[in-house]
């Protein structure tokens, strides 16, 4: 199964895809993340991202589409995986094409999680996430039930990212807005755009992606 999940920041698209992994075992592929690892490992591509993802602005295609190219064929790959903040962009969502028609890929769905940008900046401002196996918590809507213990792997380690504030949410709202937003009309006119209330409860959420994929791929 190969999915895009769209949606602004603090939607719960790497919540939603992280819980759809097991189930489905396909594999979460997101762009930040790999940013994130690089800018961990010091690699060149870190260094060039680092300040633009602090300014809450978008990394340039190139960068990004070299950077998933060759992700999509490595063998956790095989059963299929969710995008998860690519493509951001229409020559993005181009390239995306290009590169799957290359690799004889057919998407199944590209998925929207909407929700309001007065609940996102809540959201992303609470929100951490476990060093060790990445589950993600919130200062309100998720905590740990042992305070500062992680639920799934026991760790005392948690993380928060340094772009997860106000002034920053502001900016990667309006890149979502201007840039990504613009990139649904291509999806729906291939008939593959789906919509999932992301203001539900998480549980509520999973269910509704649930319904979608189960309706792509009945069992
Ligand atoms: P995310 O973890 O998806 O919220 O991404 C964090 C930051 O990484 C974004 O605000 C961008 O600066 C950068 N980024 C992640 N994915 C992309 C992408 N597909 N295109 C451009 N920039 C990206």
């Amino acid at each position: 199964m190969k999915l895009i999940f769209l949606g602004p920041p603090g939607a719960g698209k790497g919540t939603q895809a992280k819980i759809l992994e097991e189930r489905y075992g396909i594999v979460q592929i997101s762009t930040g993340d790999m940013l994130r690892a690089e800018l961990k490992a010091g690699t060149e591509i870190g260094l060039k991202a680092k300040a633009v993802m602090e300014s809450g602005a978008l990394v340039s295609d190139d960068i990004i589409i070299a950077m998933l190219g060759g992700r999509i064929e490595q063998p956790d790959c095989a059963k299929g995986f969710i995008l998860d903040g690519f493509p951001r962009t229409v020559p993005q969502a181009q390239a995306l094409d290009v590169m799957l028609a290359e690799k004889k890929m057919v998407l199944d769905a590209v998925i929207e999680l909407k929700v309001d940008d007065a609940a996102l900046v809540e959201r992303i401002a609470g929100r951490f996430t476990c060093a060790k196996c990445g589950s993600g918590y919130h200062d309100t809507f998720h905590r740990t039930t042992v305070d500062g213990v992680c639920d799934k792997c026991g760790s005392t380690e948690f993380i928060r990212r340094a772009d997860d504030n106000r002034d920053t949410v502001a900016a990667r709202l309006e890149a979502y807005h201007a840039q990504t937003a613009p990139i649904l009309p291509h999806y729906a006119a291939h008939g593959r755009l789906h919509s999932v209330d992301g203001m539900a409860d998480m549980a509520e959420v999973t269910r509704q992606l649930i319904a979608v994929l189960d309706s792509l791929n009945p069992a």
